[in-house]
């Protein structure tokens, strides 16, 4: 065991002489006393360092010490509460690792363009930092709740023969002497595994060439894809919207402190409660008309549409029952109407956009064929698809789940490069 321990552990010491090892966050001096706000990466920690308490070569460090240099860091916990970890170090000793370059990035403002040139050192600020372990939290609780649930997960490959997601943002890769394509989206594979395990799980990253620069597009993103066997649109809803309530429910639990450092306005995740609104897509049309956004019947609705709907709602709203035409082929006709499809988006509040998209599946073989020859997919990359048809069919649904939209939604991040922790864009694929 090392003889130090991890600052977020700190308030199990109080009164008694820890080490902690980590790197200079921050340096505030005056006179016979300076302040060291330390971090280990599991949390940031304020050390005192009195002149009459050190020896006077570790008082001196004051000069020395430059911002993110690495060290051991001991001295007796103290309660403190009005520090935001709640707990301070009144300092002993300090032993140098090493002295840091100057550090290019000051604790002052900066371009974004620049902080994201400089990820690879930006991970360690504050705000990066607390969204990463939010994310890391999210990433858990996604798999903890599937897996509560009797969901088995079964893995989708990420080399692909065709699209399942249209083919305007299709990866191409060399693969041997012929083409292939990467995923962007597990789904078609999890409509194969839900015939063998009944209740299944993928989750991985997703690519798509989106040539649009937007705050919530990247080219490479993680998605979580349940797919159920037995679950018509309505039960499809009812999992999107427990799973949703529980992520969030996780975040207030277990991400507290990360959502303070982010300055997240709490009261707005406490709101999000089941049940969730479902408007159906005709309603969100008349909405929009009455906000003075007009909307053409068929057409898909875009960011300004999404945010003006999330505005009349303090919780995520599900919005069902989608013009088939503005839908992916597999989306399974609505038997009263056939011109609209049963898919479902669900859009975050606050302006965060679309974090779901699922639907029922179509099972009937003569509507998939259909459907494969309008829109003039290559039929024999999908025989294996329409196999699942053939053997078995049953009626079953699936939703697919940003991860980064969901975690800035959750964080209050305004842009959603911020949200993975080496973000892939049209423009940045660097560092
Ligand atoms: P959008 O209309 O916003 O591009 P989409 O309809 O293409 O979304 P789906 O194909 O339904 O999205 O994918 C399911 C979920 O995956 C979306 O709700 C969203 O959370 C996420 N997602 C889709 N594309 C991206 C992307 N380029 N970057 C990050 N997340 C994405
Ligand atoms: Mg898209």
């Amino acid at each position: 065991m090392p003889n130090h321990i991890l600052a977020k552990h700190i308030s199990a010491y109080v009164g008694k002489e820890v080490t902690l090892k980590g790197w200079v966050y921050n340096i505030r001096k005056s006179g016979k006393i300076w302040f060291l706000i330390f971090r280990d990466g599991t949390e940031f920690i304020q050390c005192v360092v009195l002149k009459d308490q050190v020896p006077d070569g570790v008082f001196e460090l004051k000069s020395t010490l430059t911002q993110e240099s690495s060290l051991a860091v001991s001295g007796i916990v103290q309660e403190a509460p009005r520090q935001e970890a709640g707990y301070e170090i009144l300092v002993n000793n300090i032993e140098i690792y090493h002295i840091s370059e100057e550090y290019p990035i000051a604790l002052k403002e900066h371009g974004v363009e620049f902080l994201l040139d400089k990820r690879h050192l930006w991970l360690r600020s504050r705000g990066p930092y607390a969204i990463l372990k939010i994310r890391a939290e999210l990433e858990q609780a996604c798999r903890d709740f599937f897996n509560e649930r009797d969901f088995t997960l079964v893995d989708s490959p990420m080399f692909t023969p065709n699209a399942a997601e249209g083919s305007t943002t299709l990866f191409e890769t060399q693969y041997f002497d012929r083409k292939a394509y990467l995923t962007q989206s597990g789904q078609l594979y999890s409509e194969a595994a839900i015939m063998a395990h009944n209740r299944t799980y993928c989750f991985g990253p997703c690519f798509r060439a989106e040539k649009s620069k937007t705050r919530r597009h990247l080219t490479e993103f993680w998605m979580i894809e349940p797919e159920m066997a037995f679950y018509d649109i309505h039960d499809d809803m009812d999992l999107a919207e427990e799973f949703v309530e529980y992520l969030v429910q996780r975040a207030l639990n277990k991400c507290r402190r990360e959502l303070q450092i982010l300055e997240r306005d709490i009261s707005k995740l406490e709101s999000v409660k089941r049940p969730f609104p479902r408007i159906t897509y005709d309603e969100a049309l008349k909405i929009l008309h009455k906000k003075g956004l007009e909307l053409s019947w068929g057409e898909d609705l875009g960011a300004p549409h999404e945010s003006a709907i999330s505005e009349d709602f303090d919780r995520p709203v599900m919005i069902w029952r989608w013009p088939a035409a503005s839908k992916a082929f597999y989306m399974k006709r609505d038997p009263e109407d056939e011109r609209y499809v049963l898919g479902v988006d669900m859009i975050a509040p606050e302006g965060h956009g679309e974090i779901i998209g699922g639907s029922q599946r179509e099972e009937d073989i003569k509507v998939l064929l259909e459907r494969i020859e309008k829109e003039q997919l290559p039929k024999e990359d999908f025989e294996w698809f329409l196999d699942l048809r053939r053997f078995g069919s049953v009626p079953h649904s699936g939703f697919g789940l940003g991860l980064e939209r969901t975690v800035g939604w959750i964080c209050g991040t305004h842009h959603i490069r911020e949200c993975i922790p080496w973000p892939r864009t049209m423009v940045r694929l660097k560092p």
